[in-house]
Order: structure tokens, then C-alpha cells, then sequence
């Protein structure tokens, strides 16, 4: 099966009780059993949930892998990876990642005794040499959020002990576009509340692998911490998922022409897109990427007062955290989705007060572009008028 048969057929039979030809939301916590012990395979829905394992089924196929576990959120699906550690042991993250990840790795589990090493992992030497001996994995992000920075996994893959494993955030490649399994990853994470769900309706995680025994201990996780989605929810992102392909395109495309649009504009300072040809890494891109995905950062010419304007003043880009829906977003990382970062540290990755974050959606085109030709218009006179100031 090709990728859009298999996020329409994979793990999609018909419903074994009544023929349904969709998967029944199975709004149910508990399963009768003919005798004690005996029963169909589900017996408690924390443990096991036929909607959400119809899901899991449907999302490990996508990555081109055998199992998925799915989970309440994005969080709880990192939360469960770090959740194969001890105490003691030592994480290798890629520096420019999600703000939440970061907040969850260093104020949560730094207190259970991990350790974590930031380095720019487009730099294999700088990665290499924070390897330790009790290096276990390796956390990736990439494309990463908000700077658009990519990592060659397969290099990365070249580096790695047997006793280490690579989980990859591919939340916004979307397995249509980035296959980090078959680039030598062991584990890949999503945020499903992104383009899988594609919606804005719904929060959820997913971690899919394709080995047997890393799979055991999430699934061990999954149950016994318990921040498993509900059957509404996993069905609300199974719906999703169907026309996760269509969708890609479209963001594609639209990001493409936007970024195109941006980059040729002389009050437009900085564009960060893998599919222009400056970015840095577009070979890179072209590689191990079918597509160059719907986000894009930019930072406006002029005072940080012009990016915080212009946020607010677009009229289908609507100011709001999140990606991946449909619909369109602007957001100014500085001050939402990093915010919880401390300052200078942001400073130090690169994220400024002028950065503005796109997550572009699949409205025509030509309206998305007006827009944004109005919004800058309409600001550049207002940096005129109001004298830069430190945000
Ligand atoms: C949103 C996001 C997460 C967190 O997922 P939630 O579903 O919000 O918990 C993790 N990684 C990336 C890249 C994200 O965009």
C-alpha cells in the first residue's frame, strides 16, 4: 500500500460487531468478560481501547513502522520516550526545539536526575563531542521550531552506540514529507495536535517504533502512567489523518509561495524556509525531505514594535500558538510559544523579539498573500511613526 491508501485502509476494517465501516468511537472504560480471565483482547480502556488502537495502528503505518501508542498529548508521547531512561543517564537535544519540551526536559526531569546536553546538531562535531558514556538518546527536532533548522538524521545514525536510541519529533515534516525511521531513527514522536489532526480540534501524541522491545516499554508506560487519549479524541485524529497527504500539499505550496513572496521583499530582513534556496541546508532539505512542509519563520525590516503589530493585524492569519490546522497562524515565539524560555538563552539560539513564526494554511493562496502584503504595508508606515524601543 502507498501512503494515502494506508492512512485511509491501515488499521480501518470494517467493525467486527456490526460491519460499521468507520470505527465506532468506542465510549466504553471496561469490557464484559465471558469468565474470569476470558475475553476479546480488551479488558480495561487505560490498557487497551479499540478506537484508539484502530488509530495507532493507522499512524505507525504512516511512519512506515509496526507500532504506535498514542497519547493524551504531544507532551505525554516525549514524556513516555524520556520514560525509557534512569537516573543518571544522559540525553544528547537538538538546541532549537519545541518551548514545552524544553520546559518539560529541564524543570521536570532534570530534577529525576537526567541529564540533558543543548547542542546545535547541524554541527556533527559539536554532537560527537558531547557524547558521553552514559549518553542514551539522542532527541531531535527537525525541522526544528521556530528556526527552521534541520538535522541530518542518517549522519546522526553513523554516530550512534547500539546501546543509544534516536527519537525524532517529526511533527512538522508530517511522515508525509520526512520518513525518519528508514533514515536510521528508532523512535518517532508527533505532536498529532498538528497537521495529523490537521484541524485545531484536538490534542494528542503519538510515538511509533519499529522495534519490538522499545515498543514493550512504552506500551508499559502508556499503561502505567496513563496519559492515554480518549476514544473521541483518537477518532477525532483518525478522521484527520485520512487526508493527511491532501493537506501536505496544499501547506506546501502555499508556504513555498509565501516564502517566495517574503524573501523578495526589501522590508523583509530574514526568511527561514528549507524549500528557498538560501536556506543553509536546502541540500540537506532536498535529501531527506519529499517536501519542505507548511511552517516558516520571518523577521519583519524595522523595530520588534513592527513584528508585534503586524501580528495582530492580519486578517485570516489568525495570532494564536499551535500549527498544522488548516487554517492559518502567526505567532511571535519570544513572547508565547518560547516564552518559557529564559531570555538570554533565546537570544542565544537565535530566536529575536523581530522573529515572527507562519504556520500556513490551505486557504487560496492569493488571499494569504494580500494579506500579508497589506499587513506590512500598514506597519511599515507605523515603524515610521513610533521610535524602536526594546521589547
Ligand atoms: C506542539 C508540539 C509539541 C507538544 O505537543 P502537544 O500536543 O501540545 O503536547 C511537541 N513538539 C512540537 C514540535 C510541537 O509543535
Amino acid at each position: 500500500m502507498r501512503f494515502s491508501t494506508r492512512a485511509i485502509h491501515a488499521g480501518q476494517e470494517a467493525d467486527p460487531a456490526t460491519g460499521a465501516t468507520i470505527v465506532p468511537i468506542y465510549q466504553t472504560s471496561t469490557y464484559t468478560q465471558t469468565r474470569v480471565g476470558e475475553h476479546k483482547g480488551f479488558d480495561y480502556s487505560r490498557t487497551v481501547n479499540p478506537t484508539r488502537l484502530a488509530l495507532e495502528r493507522q499512524l505507525a503505518s504512516l511512519e512506515g513502522a509496526r507500532y504506535g501508542s498514542a497519547f493524551a498529548s504531544g507532551m505525554a508521547a516525549t514524556a513516555a520516550v524520556l520514560g525509557l531512561l534512569s537516573a543518571g543517564d544522559h540525553v544528547v537535544v537538538s538546541d532549537d526545539l519545541y518551548g514545552g519540551t524544553y520546559r518539560l526536559f529541564a524543570r521536570v526531569l532534570q530534577r529525576y536526575g537526567l541529564e540533558f546536553t543543548y547542542v546545535d546538531m547541524t554541527d556533527l562535531a559539536a554532537v560527537r563531542a558531547a557524547i558521553r558514556p552514559a549518553t542514551k538518546l539522542f532527541w531531535i527536532e527537525t525541522p526544528s521550531n521556530p528556526l527552521l533548522k534541520l538535522v541530518d538524521i542518517a549522519a546522526l545514525a553513523s554516530l550512534r552506540r547500539t546501546d543509544q536510541v534516536i527519537a525524532v519529533d517529526n511533527t512538522f515534516a508530517t511522515p508525509y514529507f520526512q520518513q525518519p525511521l528508514s533514515l536510521g531513527a528508532q523512535i518517532v514522536v508527533h505532536s498529532t495536535t498538528k497537521y495529523i489532526g490537521g484541524h485545531s480540534d484536538v490534542v494528542g501524541g503519538v510515538a511509533i517504533t519499529a522495534d519490538a522491545a522499545l515498543h514493550d516499554q512504552i506500551r508499559f508506560s502508556q499503561n502505567a502512567v496513563g496519559a492515554v487519549p480518549g476514544p473521541h479524541d483518537a477518532w477525532l485524529t483518525m478522521r484527520g489523518a485520512k487526508t493527511l497527504a491532501l493537506r501536505m500539499r496544499e501547506h506546501a505550496r502555499n508556504a513555498q509561495a509565501i516564502a517566495e513572496f517574503l524573501h523578495a521583499r526589501e522590508d523583509v530582513a530574514r526568511v527561514y524556509y528549507p524549500g528557498l534556496p538560501s536556506h543553509p541546508q536546502h541540500e540537506l532539505a532536498r535529501r531527506q525531505m519529499s517536501g519542505f512542509g507548511g511552517m516558516l519563520s520571518f523577521e519583519p525590516a524595522g523595530p520588534a514594535q513592527r513584528a508585534l503589530a503586524l501580528a495582530s493585524g492580519l486578517k485570516y492569519f489568525s495570532l494564536a500558538e499551535s500549527l498544522g490546522g488548516v487554517e492559518s497562524l502567526i505567532c511571535h515565539p519570544a513572547r508565547m510559544t518560547h516564552g518559557s524560555i529564559p531570555a538570554g538563552e533565546r537570544e542565544r539560539r537565535g530566536i529575536s523579539d523581530r522573529l515572527l513564526r507562519l504556520s500556513v494554511g490551505i486557504e487560496d493562496v492569493e488571499d494569504l498573500l494580500d494579506d500579508l502584503r497589506a499587513g506590512l504595508a500598514a506597519t511599515a508606515r507605523q515603524s515610521d511613526s513610533v521610535p524602536p524601543s526594546p521589547v
